[in-house]
């Protein structure tokens, strides 16, 4: 919609008509009002986008209609919600709830097996562990890389959960593939549309983090990114956004769940560890994300939280996540779901 200003002549509104209708099949439409003109043009977004008119004398602003996401927006051909089956985890679809479990880094042999073991006979579905850390200073500790990898794949041989870990760079690309049954992409990785790119052609499933400072269309926008290379296993995560507020380590935006269920086909999970940064406050934004209707969690679990090297006051410890897992359970339930 072109909406003219009210000092808008006649002969303006009509070149701005005559560009739009150089552009084939578009249908164009002029609304005069009682203070200003508009002028709907309806079928390609992005053919009008392009035109610039906002630059145009008479011309007040250009506002968009349809959605600025495609291929992830729940209005594609009016489809179903995407459920996903990962070695027979179910995400998605509104009857499972994904309990997504594990230590923030892959510091050690027995470090991430006895965490393994712990959320495995705890009920979790899937084991997390990060083998290459996107760390806020270059000189903290970056994970194992290649050896962390062979790690989670002993975890999983023992356990049977298949393994979530992060794709940093796309140099790593082929070992992510070889290792990962879900490849995360990180908050800070978000808008790496290059990156979004190469995890859409390994043919894994991807689980996409907001980004810190992220709108959720733009999520949704970088879910479009990895949705074009064909693969249609994207799980959406919600992890905490920057605010003003800083008592936490960012602002868990529950909001984001229902709005996201709203405009997307896609599951949607959330990461209460890093948007709170506390421990103890992930038992109650993990209660508040399966309320909400989310389809799952990603949680930091540690056999030592104390002697963690990441992330180590935001993980539960292990030995109490049995517990941690049947309140959630609980909490699922509230919306029909069961752990997957
Ligand atoms: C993580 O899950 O280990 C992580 C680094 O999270 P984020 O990208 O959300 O900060
Ligand atoms: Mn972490």
């Amino acid at each position: 919609m072109i909406v003219m200003t009210p000092e808008a002549t006649e002969a303006e509104i009509a070149q701005v008509k005559r560009r739009l209708e150089a552009i084939e099949a578009l249908h164009v439409l002029v609304l005069p009002g009682e203070l200003t003109t508009a002028i709907g043009a309806i079928g390609d977004p992005e053919g009008v986008a392009e035109l610039g008119l906002e630059g145009m004398r008479g011309v007040d602003r250009v506002v968009p209609i349809s959605r600025p996401y495609k291929l992830a927006s729940s209005e594609l051909a009016h489809r179903e919600s995407t459920v996903l089956e990962i070695d027979g985890r179910v995400v998605g679809g509104g009857e499972t709830f994904c309990l997504i479990a594990g230590p923030c880094t892959v510091e050690s042999r027995g470090q991430t097996l006895a965490v393994a073991h712990a959320v495995a006979a705890g009920g979790a579905s899937m084991l997390r562990g990060g083998a290459f850390k996107p760390r806020t200073s270059p000189f903290a500790f970056k994970g194992l890389g290649v050896p962390a990898l062979e790690i989670l794949a002993e975890a999983r041989a023992q356990t049977g959960l298949p393994i979530v870990t992060e794709l940093l760079d796309a140099q790593h690309a082929e070992a992510i593939r070889e290792f990962a049954d879900v490849v995360q992409i990180g908050a800070r990785n978000m808008q790496n549309y290059a990156l979004l790119e190469v995890a859409g052609k390994l043919g894994r499933p991807v689980l996409l983090k907001r980004g810190l400072s992220s709108t959720v269309e733009e999520l949704l926008m970088a879910a479009d990114y990895v949705l074009k290379e064909g693969n249609d296993a994207v799980i959406l995560c919600e992890r905490g956004i920057r605010t003003f507020e800083t008592a936490t380590r960012f602002t868990l935006d529950l909001s984001s769940i229902p709005w996201l269920k709203l405009h997307t086909h896609l599951p949607v999970i959330v990461d209460p560890s890093h948007a709170a940064g506390d421990r103890r406050l992930v038992g109650p934004l993990s209660r508040a994300a399966a309320a909400v209707g989310a389809d799952g969690l990603l949680v930091e679990v540690a056999d030592d939280p104390a002697s963690a090297l990441c992330d180590g006051p935001q993980q539960l410890a292990a030995s109490g996540f049995a517990r941690y897992a049947k309140d959630v359970a609980a909490h699922a339930a509230l919306t029909g779901k069961r752990l997957s």
